[in-house]
């Protein structure tokens, strides 16, 4: 395909305009800018989606070295301690900066902040918005704000598919615009190029994320040659609603801190027989224990009835929205929930600067892995980790951009038309790279992968998408014993030193073809 127009961003070049994206934008002003995304920025991306709320020692009962110990254990024994703290030590400093931005975080009747408990914290401190509203509120205060910069060129529209590289450089990105006949290819130029480009989720058959969350950015960043940290660390959250809908609305975590309990359909609280915290032991743990129910022919149920009972409509407005139309009234019935590919622990190898290991590309946010979560995410550490590393991408950034950027062309990489990842990958991510893996099944989802990239004729969208779900299979093959989110039924022993998987895509195939070969 030819490039139709060559668009030169003056400045840095962002892709993604969740969380992360609008952030780092936000923090370079007065800096030039040109935020690039796919649907509206604010409005597409997980962002919008999160309801439990942002973790921050903000209580003076707290202290941030207990919310870095609480996310180092969290991540069982794979956390970059260092990262955990710096992490915890600025995290207060980014709730300052949306509450002078506005942020309406819910507070007690004195004025403080309120808190809430979530699984696996040793001290209330979500802050909340609304209830369930946090990503919604926040994301539209952060896109209202980055339309209002003078400093910021929002473009939406369009579909990146490969990062410009030049002389071993990023110089910049391709995208798709347009449809059908109208469809045009545009290099965007720039002298930093930010990847901001969310999770993976939507690569598995049952998720909670939006359906553009495909790991496009990592696989784009991978393709280029960019080092891939932990890929095989996928967290499936607990309680997605089991209500026929992709995506599964999700029942946040909160609504286990307030209380509400997990049963099987004869009432019973499993949860306790599995682990001495129950529905608040790590998500790892609690969604496992959820797919064994669900797997041994019962069903599971989230039973709020005591916990929030008649006040649900209005602490948990989202929530409720989706039992409502699904026909449940949480107040007085237990909702239907199952455990669903949620958050991604992997992503774009990146340091505390963010920088990846590509010259001119840095990744924030849950596309980037930079030692925070290790092998598990602690619950509402991730919308922090887009604030905490985009005010850091900025600080960077700022400081490098002085020389000019005219390096030549790259060539223009291959399209189709563009297509939804397909089912036979979803389902087969689902089967594969779930709760439960295996080297049969890594083995089988690998050869899937072939097939699927093998099918696309070279389409560069679909090898992003094809080389993120390789690497993810290829890591978890690696990993011979269980960890974290990574539970392997053939290696359920877990090694007195853990490592981080550190990999490229050329790693990951030659992990996957003697698999493969070795399979037929
Ligand atoms: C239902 C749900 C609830 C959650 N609740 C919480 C919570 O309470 N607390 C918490 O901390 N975390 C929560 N999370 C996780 C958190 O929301 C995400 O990790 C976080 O929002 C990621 O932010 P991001 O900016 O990195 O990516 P996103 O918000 O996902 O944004 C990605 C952006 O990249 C764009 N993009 C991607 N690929 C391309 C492409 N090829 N071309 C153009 N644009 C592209 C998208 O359109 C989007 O604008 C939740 C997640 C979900 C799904």
């Amino acid at each position: 395909m030819i490039i139709d127009n060559v668009i030169e961003c003056d400045g840095a070049l962002i892709l993604g305009g969740g969380i992360a994206g609008l952030f780092t934008a936000l923090k370079l002003a007065p800096m030039p800018v040109t935020v690039l995304s796919g649907a509206r920025p604010g409005a597409a991306g997980s962002s919008a989606w999160a309801q439990g709320g942002i973790a921050a020692a903000m209580s003076p009962e707290d202290d941030w070295r207990a919310h870095a110990a609480d996310t180092i254990a969290a991540g069982a024994g794979l956390c970059d301690p260092a990262i955990a703290e710096l992490v915890a030590r600025e995290a207060p400093a980014r709730i300052a900066d949306l509450l002078d931005y506005g942020a309406p975080f819910d507070r007690k009747s004195d004025g403080a902040l309120a808190l809430g408990l979530e699984a696996a914290h040793s001290r209330p401190r979500i802050v909340h918005v609304k209830g369930d509203r946090a990503g919604a509120e926040i994301s539209a205060i952060l896109a209202a704000r980055a339309a209002a910069a003078s400093s910021i060129r929002l473009l939406e529209g369009y579909h990146a598919v490969e990062l410009a590289v030049t002389d071993g450089r990023v110089i910049g990105l391709f995208a798709r615009t347009g449809s059908g006949a109208g469809t045009r290819l545009v290099l965007l130029r720039a002298r930093a190029v930010i990847l901001a480009t969310g999770g993976l989720g939507a690569l598995y058959a049952v998720t909670t994320n939006p359906l553009e969350a495909r790991g496009e950015g990592l696989g784009m960043a991978a393709r280029a040659g960019a080092l891939i940290a932990d890929a095989e660390f996928v967290q499936f959250h607990p309680t997605a609603m089991d209500i026929g809908r992709d995506p599964a609305p999700l029942a946040t975590e909160a609504l286990r801190g307030e209380g509400a309990t997990l049963i099987d359909e004869s009432g019973k609280r499993f949860l306790l027989a599995v682990h001495p915290d129950a529905e608040l032991a790590p998500r790892d743990i609690v969604a496992r224990a959820i797919h064994r129910r669900i797997a041994s022919g019962h069903q599971v149920f989230l039973d709020c009835r005591e916990a929030v009972g008649s006040a649900f409509a209005e602490r948990f407005p989202t929530v409720f929205a989706a039992c409502h139309a699904a026909g449940i009234d949480p107040a007085t019935q237990p909702i239907p929930v199952a455990p669903a590919a949620h958050y991604h622990m992997g992503g774009i190898a990146s340091d505390a600067r963010c920088r990846s290991s590509l010259k001119g590309l840095w990744a924030v946010g849950e596309c980037a892995s930079t030692g925070l979560h290790g092998a598990n995410r602690l619950a509402s550490n991730s919308l922090l980790e887009g604030l905490v590393f985009g005010a850091r991408a900025a600080q960077d950034v700022r400081g490098l951009l002085t020389s000019g950027c005219d390096r030549p062309l790259p060539p223009a990489p291959a399209l189709a038309a563009p297509q939804p990842p397909p089912r036979l990958l979803r389902e087969a991510m689902s089967r594969h790279a779930g709760l439960e893996r295996d080297a049969n099944g890594l083995t089988q989802l690998l050869d899937v992968v072939s097939r699927v990239e093998q099918a696309g004729n070279g389409d560069a969208a679909l090898l992003n998408i094809t080389a993120t779900a390789r690497l993810v299979a290829a890591a978890a093959l690696a990993r011979q014993e269980s960890r974290g989110s990574h539970w392997r039924g053939d290696f359920p022993q877990t090694d007195a030193q853990g490592q981080r998987t550190v990999m490229t895509l050329a790693g990951a195939n030659a992990i996957a073809l003697p698999a493969q070969r070795h399979a037929l």
